[in-house]
């Protein structure tokens, strides 16, 4: 299933992309006057019955033929989770991306937060604050947990996946460069957009076969595949659980592969009015404009 989050009238709706369009769950259930969560952090702690929640209303809408179904273009999209109570990043997660930073591959995977002020969704305005001059673009692939976990194997940390959706780790150098803490350089307002879509891992399969791109403007600056991380997704889930306890809807951003600005001489940082786009296979294209003050 595709879940999309979204500005209704009052308050964030659920929908679900489908061939006909993005069909308003929130709406649909209430008009048939079905059982739903009431948010998407809901939805996934929900587990299972969430999901079947989903399912019937999706049924019973698509049934009686009333929908009502959307346009994608007609949507004011939200980040396809908005309270998570944890953003975890990994840097350096591709091989070829640690060589063009002149940086050496990791023995011990690199972690560094964002919070839920950063996120932003698909559509939506980077509004770079006045004192960041070197904005950078990185596509990644994000994760959102499905299930607490804590201590797992490997071999079992796909399982507390709920799914999958594109992240942009917006990345201001010269912030993040100024000692050797990233956090100055990253935690900024907007400097998340998350989506469009949150696809569940069933349908999404082996998150270590996904090709992902970047744009600016329309033209591709990084063009790579999740096989090429250092640390796979399942070995990152498992060393996170050794230490803290990973909740329903807490976010993992898996790095980013190479062709970053920071990695070209000279470094096309991003400018006012840039469009970029992150794109990743089964996922979807995240799109958003950069605003400079002026
Ligand atoms: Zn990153």
């Amino acid at each position: 299933m595709k879940f999309a989050l979204f500005q209704g009238e009052n308050r964030p709706h659920i929908g679900l992309v489908t061939d006909r369009g993005v069909l308003d769950l929130t709406a649909a259930a209430q008009r048939l006057g079905l059982p739903l969560p009431g948010s998407m952090e809901e939805l996934i702690a929900a587990g299972a019955e969430g999901r079947r929640q989903a399912e019937a209303v999706r049924d019973a809408a698509t049934a009686d033929g009333q929908g009502p179904w959307l346009k994608e273009d007609q949507i004011t999209y939200l980040p396809v989770v908005t309270a998570p109570q944890k953003i975890v990043c990994v840097g350096l997660n591709y091989r070829r991306h640690a060589q063009e930073s002149g940086l050496p591959v990791p023995e011990h995977p690199v972690y560094f937060p964002k919070y839920a002020n950063s996120l932003i969704g698909h559509g939506a305005d980077v509004a770079v604050p006045a004192i960041a001059q070197e904005v950078d673009y990185e596509v990644e692939l994000a994760v959102v947990m499905g299930r607490r976990c804590k201590a797992v194997s490997a071999a079992e940390a796909l399982e507390n996946v709920f799914g999958y959706a594109v992240a942009n780790d917006l990345s201001a150098r010269d912030l993040q460069r100024r000692t050797n803490q990233w956090t100055y350089g990253k935690a900024i307002d907007g400097f998340l957009p998350l989506g469009p879509w949150l696809v569940t891992a069933d349908e999404v399969g082996d998150p270590q076969k996904l090709q992902l791109r970047c744009l600016v403007n329309g033209q591709v600056r990084q063009d790579s595949n999740t096989a090429d991380m250092v640390f796979s997704v399942a070995e990152i889930i498992s060393d996170l659980s050794q230490i803290m306890t990973l909740e329903p809807s807490d976010v993992i951003l898996t790095g980013t592969p190479e062709g970053v600005a920071l990695g070209m001489n000279p470094s096309p940082w991003l400018q006012h009015g840039d469009e970029v786009v992150c794109e990743i296979d089964g996922l979807g294209r995240l799109v958003n404009r950069i605003v400079r003050p002026s």
